[in-house]
């Protein structure tokens, strides 16, 4: 039987380990804290899905299947861990970001629409949108309840015959592993360790702080209701009341340079400033919501938005560098990876270690 040793039950993690479990791998997943722990950029409360990537069809492609994913997983758990709410997105330009994906998702023949802006009203009471060129609208994507998702699908994992290790692991000679002081050994080791790769490997990424503002919501706005929405422009972006966690509305501009493990967990004063101006400029009815939650989470960044899938020796393989957008395609994302580790075909040259030159099309942030 092959053997794999996965490291990090972030959702990368726990939906590889899952996924290999369930096709005839020996698998242990080595988790320093326990899957779901707030540090982890998967424990967020909620993960938006879009196929929308700009003029990137690949990413498309991938959201689409994951979106089947995720609701074979909600299936199988007898639960709603995605809320198909559709997605909004609020097009400045008549020609850019949002044109190139309404282009590929007909190319797909992934479902949308292009409305006029003033048809914003009949998604969100009192909606102003007199800046805006165009909305395109994806009927099929919504809203993931991704902490929820997370320990859902390493549960699953855990009942499929993977052998949860807990400890801090470390890089060792060959396929193997140290956690304290014992050495594990298989054919692979995954080290898909979001923001804690750098550490470990040299990979082009850095990590940034990211805070997350949720707003007490006024009645009739709660999703899956109301859909999620992204001012790429602007970098904005949020949804409806899931949970009662309160309706997000947060920024998606990169932060400062950050710790996962020792950063702090406080909000900054100017993201919750940040948020609220947007709140009243695009939702007026939204202006004095009181804040409701606040979560601090990282982006594990590369220079491009593309992330590392690579063989960084024989059998040992690096996954990560999610750029914040990768969430959304955690099942579909295993299929690929458990297909590059059975040897049926090689990773997309993209994702490898090389020098990456600076870009961002892949992401919903318009900004720097
Ligand atoms: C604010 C914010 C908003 C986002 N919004 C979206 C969105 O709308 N849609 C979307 O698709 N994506 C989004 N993302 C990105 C998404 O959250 C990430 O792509 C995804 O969660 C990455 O998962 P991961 O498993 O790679 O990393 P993580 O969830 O961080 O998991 C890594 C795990 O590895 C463990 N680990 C690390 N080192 C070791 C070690 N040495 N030994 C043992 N264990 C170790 C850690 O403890 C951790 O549990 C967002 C991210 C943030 C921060």
């Amino acid at each position: 039987m092959k053997s794999v040793i996965v490291v990090g039950a972030g959702i990368w993690g726990s939906s590889l380990a899952l996924r290999l479990a369930e096709t005839g791998w020996r698998v242990r997943l080595v988790e320093q804290h326990v899957p779901g722990h707030v540090r982890q950029a998967s424990a967020g409360e909620t993960r938006l899905l879009r196929c929308s990537h700009g003029a990137d069809d690949w990413y498309a492609k991938l959201a689409w299947r994951a979106r089947d994913g995720w609701r074979r997983l909600g299936e199988r758990a007898g639960e709603d861990l995605y809320l198909e709410a559709g997605m909004l997105w609020f097009a400045k330009e008549p020609e850019g970001w949002e044109h190139a994906s309404a282009q590929v998702l007909g190319g797909l023949g992934i479902p949308y629409e292009v409305l006029g802006p003033d048809e914003g009203a009949r998604f969100f009471p009192g909606f102003r949108g007199d800046d805006l060129s165009f909305l395109l609208w994806e009927p099929n994507a919504g809203v993931i309840r991704a902490r929820r998702a997370t320990q859902v699908t390493a549960r699953l994992a855990l009942a499929a015959g993977v052998e949860l290790v807990r400890g801090v692991a470390a890089p060792a000679e060959g396929t193997a592993v140290r956690v304290g002081e014992e050495v594990l050994r298989a054919d692979r080791v995954v080290w898909a360790c979001g923001a804690w790769l750098p550490a470990l490997f040299e990979v082009p990424v850095s990590v940034t702080k990211q805070d997350t503002l949720h707003f007490a919501a006024p009645a009739g706005w709660t999703t899956p209701g109301v859909p999620a929405w992204v001012d790429h422009s602007s970098s904005r972006y949020g949804h409806g009341d899931v949970d009662g966690v309160g309706l997000k509305a947060t920024s998606d501009v990169e932060g400062g340079p950050y710790d996962p493990e020792s950063g702090t967990r406080e909000v900054d004063a100017i993201s919750e400033a940040w948020a609220r101006e947007y709140l009243g400029r695009r939702f007026p009815a939204l202006a004095d919501a009181p804040v409701l939650f606040r979560q601090v989470c990282q982006y594990a960044l590369t220079p491009d938005a593309e992330w590392v899938i690579a063989e960084a020796g024989p059998g040992v393989w690096l996954l990560g560098g999610d750029s914040g957008h990768g969430f959304k395609h955690g099942p579909a994302l295993a299929e690929y990876v458990a297909g590059v580790l059975d040897g049926d075909f090689a990773p997309e040259p993209r994702f490898g270690l090389h020098r990456r030159a600076s870009a961002k099309g892949l992401r919903t942030s318009g900004l720097s």
